[in-house]
């Protein structure tokens, strides 16, 4: 037996588990020594039920006296009471909600260990804990006995039938049997940075040595829990660095930038641009000129003049002799580019094209015969422009709006359009910086941290349905005032339906009773693309003063006059979203409001109201964000790369990405030769199975 050694192989693993653990994502012996425990308990002296204080958490080891499925409430209610005692003498009543099948597992008799929260019930007079985790002492023999008690034990999370019990056995045997197997981490890593080699770190995550402090191991900040989760980080970031440096080798087109390209840039820009704007310019233009095709994230808040910075870069490009291509994610975006590069590039005798899914059957091979002999210099378009028949005559800037909705593969389709095209990625969706490492670890990252001049924050409120008439009076003086609103109703999932109808009942509501003497609006997804246009275009004019919409609008509609963003139900929108939401308002020199309207909240729902309601600044928002959802949920469950941590926790063990971000880089630079080779064949045979990081991007 070895790591790589199945696990259905493993003695005490039949077909059954196999696939039980297979579900886990558990398929060798490597991937089971990395399945962590979530939690340790100390079961060296566990505290006498005598003893025992409300309040505390606390484990116990006590005998069933009596068990009983309650028959006096509602039987779908299932309430299962079981009454505990040790030697002690103290009595425990434990209890458990819908859980009618705990009738056929505790037994008068039996031997369990409990965990939970003690608290004193008065209607009885007896302590009890409501919930605990609970694990039956049913010992095969002396040996097994000595697994799951007398010691700190690891808990496991549960997959399907295999406990944590045969967690435990079925870890231990492994260890048992295992031959030390060979430690990848470089040595004079683990040395500097005294980390415990790989066969003392899988023992210790598992069966920690006895004096190993309790609080450390369940902050998992023991050394050997350290070295797993550093190194974890380590190859990941390790096998980022490598491909970085081995994209910044492979030739790609050098840009020249001539007087003329200046010239050029100066004629198009209608403002002038702010310091981050030009900042993020330098270091594209720096890119660019380089012999070597750019890998670059632009990331700036919603607002914050990511647009003009794509023009000027496709500029650079045009002005060489080359096209330059533009991905965004729906089709109002994309058409909302369309006009918008179509009037900064007016002047300079460029030909805009704009290709969507919807284009006609005749305008789209007419628009695939200009790419491809080279007559359009820039284009825009959704998915439409990653299909086979897509050709350019030479692209050299492929750009890429709202990264986080397209996966690792369209990326690559997209900039395979090209010859080693130089890519800018843009993304208003802040992403906090452990994440960034982790997913954009292969991209350079530019950053626009500053608004526009002139911007004032937007002033966001909360308010209860109820009162929602307040609401219609303040829109009623703002619009009074020369300004424009939006009025947005939450899709919820993939079905617009709901949403559509919620937004066209308000829609009927407001324009006849509410604001009969304004122009009401409607935009929704299923109305066809020339409708959208011809909707957005008025609400542009200002001739549709209150724009009643889906989330068809989430992402990059740009009027400044517009002041005021009314979401209804807003506690059913993720906050990501309601951020970028708010983005479309606060777009001019007027002070701008975001008014959220919700029901009645729950717990993190109003987390998320406050959040909102506290901050504009996106970063901080995302880090929330990832805070309430985790990692896993952040981008939903299509983002492509995010891959699967296992020991390591983006959220707790942040300093230790950063601290592996760092020595990857210096070890690739500057490790020993033999080291690196070592290194390098590693990361071939394991980066992707470990990571499911994709070899591309
Ligand atoms: P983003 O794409 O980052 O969300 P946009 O590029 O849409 O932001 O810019 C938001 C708004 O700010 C647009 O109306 C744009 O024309 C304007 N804008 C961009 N840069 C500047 C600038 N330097 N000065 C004034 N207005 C700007
Ligand atoms: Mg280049």
């Amino acid at each position: 037996m070895d790591l790589s050694t199945p696990l259905q192989y493993v003695k005490g693993v039949g077909p059954a588990r196999a696939s039980a653990l297979e579900s886990k994502g558990l398929s060798t012996v490597e991937d089971l020594l990395l399945y962590p425990p979530f939690r340790y308990e100390d079961r060296t002296n566990v505290k006498p039920i005598a003893q025992l204080a409300p309040g505390e958490m606390a484990t116990v080891i006590a005998e069933v006296r009596s068990a009983r499925l309650s028959a006096f409430r509602r039987r779908d209610l299932g309430l299962f009471e079981a009454t505990f005692s040790d030697l002690s003498r103290g009595v425990l009543i434990v209890k458990w909600f819908h859980a009618a099948y705990l009738a056929e597992v505790l037994e008068p008799g039996q031997r369990v260990a409990l965990y939970g929260k003690v608290e004193y019930d008065t209607y009885s007079g007896h302590l009890t804990m409501l919930h605990p985790e609970f694990e039956i002492l049913a010992e095969e023999d002396e040996a097994d006995a000595a697994l799951h008690v007398g010691r700190v034990v690891p808990i496991y999370e549960a997959a399907g039938k295999i406990s944590t019990r045969v967690f435990r056995r079925l870890i231990h045997f492994v260890l048992d049997k295992l031959a030390p197997p060979p430690d990848p981490l470089p040595a004079s890593l683990r040395r500097r940075l005294r980390l415990p080699d790989l066969w003392t770190a899988l023992r210790s995550l598992h069966f920690p040595p006895e004096q190993e402090d309790l609080r450390l191991l369940n902050a998992f900040r023991t050394p050997a829990q350290i070295r797993l989760i550093f190194e974890e980080f380590f190859w990941l970031q390790y096998g980022l660095a490598v491909k970085r440096s081995s994209a910044r080798r492979q030739s790609g087109i050098a840009f020249q930038l001539t007087d003329r390209v200046r010239e050029q840039i100066k004629r198009m820009l209608p403002f002038k641009p702010t310091a981050a704007q030009k900042r993020v310019l330098a270091e594209i233009a720096q890119d660019m000129a380089r012999p070597h095709p750019m890998h670059r994230l632009l990331q700036g808040d919603v607002g914050s003049g990511k647009t003009l910075v794509a023009a000027e870069a496709a500029i650079i490009a045009i002005e060489n002799g080359y096209q330059v291509a533009m991905l965004a994610p729906t089709e109002i975006l994309a058409v909302q580019h369309y006009f918008y590069f179509k009037g900064l590039f007016q002047k300079l005798g460029y030909q805009v094209g704009l290709l969507t899914g919807s284009s006609g059957k005749r305008e789209r091979s007419l628009m695939k015969k200009l790419l491809a002999e080279g007559h359009v210099h820039f284009a825009v378009g959704t998915h439409a422009l990653l299909e086979e028949d897509v050709e350019f005559r030479h692209l050299g800037l492929a750009i890429i709006d709202e990264q986080h909705r397209f996966g690792v593969l369209q990326r690559l389709r997209f900039i395979r359009k090209g010859v080693h095209p130089d890519v800018l990625v843009m993304t208003a969706t802040p992403i906090p910086r452990t994440l960034a490492l982790t997913i954009y670890g292969d991209l350079d990252v530019s950053v626009i941290d500053e608004l526009p001049p002139g911007r004032k924050p937007v002033i966001t409120r909360h308010v209860s349905e109820d009162e929602i008439e307040r609401v219609w009076s303040f829109l009623k003086r703002e619009v009074q005032a020369g300004r424009q609103a939006y009025v947005v109703y939450p899709v919820i999932e993939e079905s617009e339906t709901q949403a559509r109808k919620a937004a066209e009942k308000a829609f009927r509501h407001l324009s006849r009773e509410v604001f009969p003497e304004f122009r009401v609006g409607l935009l929704h997804g299923r109305m066809a693309a020339e409708e959208k246009e011809g909707v957005m275009e008025r609400f542009k004019r200002g001739e549709i003063q209150i724009l009643v919409s889906t989330t068809v609008i989430e992402v990059g509609v740009d009027v400044p006059n517009a002041t005021v963003m009314v979401i209804e139900q807003a506690e059913r929108f993720g906050l990501a979203q309601l951020h970028q939401l708010r983005g479309r308002v606060g777009r001019g020199a007027e002070q701008s409001y975001c008014i959220l309207v919700t029901g009645p909240l729950n717990d993190t729902s109003r987390e998320r109201i406050r959040t909102l309601v506290e901050s504009t600044d996106g970063f901080y928002i995302a880090e929330m964000d990832l805070k309430l959802r985790g990692p896993g949920e952040f981008f939903g469950t299509r983002q492509a790369g995010l891959p699967s941590l296992r020991v390591a926790n983006i959220l707790r063990d942040a300093e230790l990405l950063e601290l592996a971000r760092r020595e990857a880089t210096a070890f690739l630079q500057s490790g020993p030769e033999e080291e690196q080779r070592r290194a390098l064949e590693f990361l071939r045979t394991h980066w992707q199975r470990r990571y499911g990081l994709a070899q591309v991007g």
